[in-house]
């Protein structure tokens, strides 16, 4: 349709659709991977990395982006988990890091292009149906270890399909994607809908405030989706008051509570946020707040997505009624069909007739308007990165001081919410907490390293010796 407008560019490389396409199709041809195989990918955001995610999607194949701040062990269990048949190497990654030890057959940056160049141009004869996972991306779980959640050709085309109907996305989209797309919101949110409207993706390796306004004023950048920390950034900078923001047409803010100070900032400038909520396992969008009602429906996440269904469930398992909360459920054809490998992990959250359990809780106001006003899950979002608890306390209940240990999130400006560990130690052990701080720095990804470290004489348990973190929180949420 738009075969010589631009559809990827990165620093000075900019690719038309042509290019893509015939990029795309050499790539898939040149890969050695079949139908149902995994095709792992760890980078930054960058050609390759799309590049890799069509042409899995070509051959049937399932793109597995690895999230580029984990640590080597971290890294390890999930490429043992997802046993890729090849894992691509992102460019930043040089010869000296040398796949970090990492399992399985690698291509590397420097081979990417000659690889390429041996594909044949023509593009591949391969059924694949709506219904084959194309993509499985890790998300940490309140058991600790990560789970791959599956995600089909139909989920990510119903999210696209649910994002149209709430954004009206021209094919003169400018999209600055500076999010992570190994997170599903950069992927489903920006990356996909722009590229299906045949608009411009620019791939921006990570986020940089002053780049960001560069990039806005120079190109005329029309979408720009994150998490409230990035608007934050942007909203605070020298920057922000004289910038030209004017080609700004869509904010798309979502992943974790929006701050109503930053809504007015945004508005004070004339812009005004879509915001949603969404998860990885529903592809992500689920509810969903337009422009027009961020002001007067500012705390709430918005309604729920046009082809897809909430609800919210209070504890006694009946619907929750406005005012009230109750645990979110999403159903719709965006909804994952389970984890990989995980059958029983699934159904936990899946129920037979399709409705996934999300772990949030939310209030419904009279006009259906949802508040995520709570989790069942033990999660802390810190900067847009989720942190189970569960796992930072098993990496510390390896070192040998600590007898018991709990992690709860404490409310941080720059952040949202970052990590603080209570810590028991060992009769008889000296552990300082800057000992315990490093014995986790190698083992888990930096973001998860909680910030606050204090000890304590005991942790508060119910009869069963089941730690309780509620009345935790009361006592040390403060920081
Ligand atoms: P992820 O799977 O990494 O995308 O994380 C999903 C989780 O992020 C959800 O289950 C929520 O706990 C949280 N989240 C996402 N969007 C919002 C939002 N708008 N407000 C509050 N929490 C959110
Ligand atoms: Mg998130």
């Amino acid at each position: 349709m738009t075969p010589d407008r631009v559809a990827l560019s990165y620093h000075d490389r900019h690719y038309t659709y042509r290019d893509l396409q015939e990029r795309v199709n050499r790539l898939a041809s040149a890969l050695d991977v079949r139908r149902g195989d995994r095709v792992a990918f760890l980078g930054a955001n960058q050609p390759a990395l799309v590049e890799t995610l069509f042409a899995a999607g070509l051959l049937g194949a399932v793109f597995v982006p690895l999230n580029t701040r984990l640590a080597g062990p971290e890294l390890r269990y999930i490429l043992e988990d997802a046993e890729p048949a090849l894992l691509v190497l992102g460019e930043e990654r040089g010869e000296e890091r040398d796949g970090d030890g990492l399992p399985g057959r690698h291509l590397r940056a420097a081979d990417y292009e000659a690889l390429l160049a041996s594909g044949s141009p023509e593009p591949i004869d391969e059924p694949v149906s709506q219904d084959d996972v194309c993509l499985i991306m890790y998300t940490s779980g309140t058991t600790g270890r990560p789970k791959g959640a599956m995600l089909t050709h139909a989920n990510l085309t119903w999210n696209t399909v649910n994002l149209l109907v709430d954004v009206p996305l021209a094919h003169d989209e400018v999209a600055l994607i500076g999010a992570p797309l190994f997170h599903i919101a950069a992927m489903g949110q920006a990356l996909i809908p722009t590229v299906l409207k045949g608009g411009r993706a620019i791939l921006e390796p990570s986020f940089d405030v002053a780049r960001t306004f560069d990039l806005i004023e120079s190109e005329r950048v029309t979408l720009i989706a994150g998490v409230p920390t990035m608007f934050q950034f942007l909203a605070q900078s020298p920057r922000w008051a004289g910038a030209d923001l004017s080609s700004l047409r869509h904010l798309l803010c979502g992943g974790a509570p929006v701050p109503g100070p930053l809504i007015q900032a945004y508005q004070e400038r004339g812009l005004a946020f879509m915001q949603g909520y969404g998860m990885t396992e529903t592809a992500p969008g689920a509810l969903f707040l337009g422009a027009d009602r961020s002001a007067t429906k500012a705390g709430t996440a918005g309604v729920p997505c046009f082809f897809s269904d909430v609800r919210l469930v209070a504890p006694d398992g009946s619907p929750a009624a406005p005012g009230e909360p109750g645990e979110l459920y999403v159903q719709g054809p965006n909804v994952m069909p389970g984890y990989w490998r995980r059958p029983e992990e699934s159904a936990e959250v899946l129920s037979a007739d399709g409705w996934f359990r999300s772990g949030d809780v939310g209030v419904a106001d009279e006009d259906g308007y949802v508040r995520i006003s709570d989790r069942v899950k033990d999660m802390i979002i810190s900067g847009g990165e989720n942190i189970y608890p569960a796992e930072v306390e098993s990496a510390l209940y390896e070192h040998g001081a600590v007898a018991e240990c709990a992690v709860i999130g404490v409310p941080d400006e720059r952040w949202g919410e970052v990590g603080k560990a209570l810590v028991v130690l060992r009769p008889g052990s000296a552990a300082s907490s800057d000992e315990l701080l490093k014995h986790l720095d190698g083992r888990l990804a930096r973001y998860k390293v909680p910030k606050y470290l204090a000890f304590v004489d005991e942790l508060p348990k119910n009869a069963a010796g089941k730690l309780l973190k509620a009345p935790l929180r009361k006592l040390y949420g403060k920081g």
